[in-house]
């Protein structure tokens, strides 16, 4: 009898069952895919980690998390500063004063303010959507140019269709600033993020390309309690109905250039191109390898047959969260976490921090 049975191997489950096996517990762990980490997966190709699920960024503002963290790898110095392409126009992001100068021809972040501040004035009264709030902000220019065609080939929604909570990540600054996240700490692991995952994991037993959903049967019983990482839905059978999500494709290829793009990551803004951006992955590692490899980044309508990256964290869906919430809190010694456990829109560092406040109210201190 395990004392655990995780199911899932993204950072809630890893670390989840991390610190159960420090403490002496048997976890047993299972994985659908044919390898761990989740979305965080790494792979080499060329000699390059290659992020097969799309850039991840590991950033926070939690000195505790990104300690924490360091047990596991050593973190490089790498600082998010992607560029938009709209239409061949090359601009840098996050919005500022960079983009704006660009954008204008201006150099005041004076003169920027009073743009953006005119052109806002469009928007009477409280936004009402992603659409209204974003034009409030930030003015029209900024909002056709490098959020509506990206934004509407993300969610496959129109602009105004959509909740403001989705761009309140990107931060808009006047000063001549490109990193795209505020949070004092950044980096990629060096040499990946699944050499991570190998050691959160390296004291349990582990069970790929098993789907507990379908075996629930033979493993449900097989420890004491489960923490269960997937759709929340899906555990519940979709009985009130299945809860929506966004995927992605994504194309790799292998080129025979060192350096395709000069920089990890491009959006492409417009809504001509299909896909929304393009990595080179050896950017994320300063990498010095002979060829490169790039993928393009595909939004994609969710099915029950492929990867939900993304909750749609509208009313609607967050109403029917609450009801498989009210499931989930009656269900005995099975617990959900994680961004597919939980339905929330979480970064890497959400996760970690999700994943330490449950161990230690399940675990005690750690
Ligand atoms: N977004 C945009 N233009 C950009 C980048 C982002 O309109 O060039 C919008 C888009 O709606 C996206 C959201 O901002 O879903 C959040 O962007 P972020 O880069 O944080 O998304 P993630 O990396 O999580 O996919």
């Amino acid at each position: 009898m395990y004392d655990y049975l995780v199911v899932g191997t993204g950072l809630f489950g890893s670390i989840f069952a991390y610190e159960a096996s420090k403490k002496g517990l048997k976890c047993l762990v299972l994985e659908r895919r044919s390898h761990i980490g989740g979305n965080c997966y790494t792979e080499s190709v060329e000699n390059i980690n290659v992020h097969k699920y799309g850039a991840h960024i590991f950033r926070t503002s939690d000195e505790n998390i990104w300690k924490y963290m360091q047990q596991f790898c050593k973190f490089n110095h790498f600082v998010n500063s992607p560029i938009a392409n709209f239409k061949g126009e090359i601009y840098n992001l996050p919005f500022n004063m960079n983009t704006f100068s660009k954008l204008w021809n201006i150099f005041s972040p004076k003169e920027a303010r009073e743009i953006i501040l005119q052109q806002g004035k469009e928007i009477q009264g409280e936004p009402k959507n992603l659409e209204e709030h974003t034009i409030k902000l930030v003015g029209r220019d900024v909002y056709e140019k490098f959020i509506k065609g990206y934004t509407e080939k993300q969610w496959g929604r129109d602009c105004k269709d959509l909740p403001a909570s989705i761009i309140r990540r990107i931060p808009v600054r006047y000063i001549y600033d490109n990193n795209y996240f505020n949070d004092p700490y950044q980096g990629i692991p060096i040499g990946g993020y699944t050499a991570i995952f190998e050691k959160m994991l390296e004291k349990c037993e582990v069970l790929l390309e098993v789907d507990f959903l379908e075996q629930r049967q033979e493993f449900q019983n097989k420890a004491k309690k489960i923490i269960f990482t997937g759709t929340i839905d899906s555990y519940f059978n979709y009985k009130y109905g299945a809860l929506e999500y966004r995927s992605l494709r994504f194309e790799h290829k292998i080129l025979d250039t060192n350096n395709y793009q000069g920089v990890a990551v491009v959006n492409y803004t417009d809504r001509e191109t299909p896909y929304t951006r393009t990595i080179e992955h050896k950017h994320f590692e300063f990498g010095t390898q002979e060829k490169t490899v790039i993928s393009e980044e595909y939004p994609l309508e969710w099915n029950k047959n492929i990867e939900p990256y993304y909750p749609i964290n509208d009313d609607k869906n967050q109403e029917l969260y609450e009801k498989y919430l009210e499931l989930a809190k009656k269900e005995n010694n099975v617990f959900f976490g994680g961004r597919l456990g939980e339905y929330r829109y979480y970064d890497m560092q959400d996760s970690v921090k999700s994943a330490l406040e449950f161990s230690k109210k399940e675990l005690g201190i750690l």
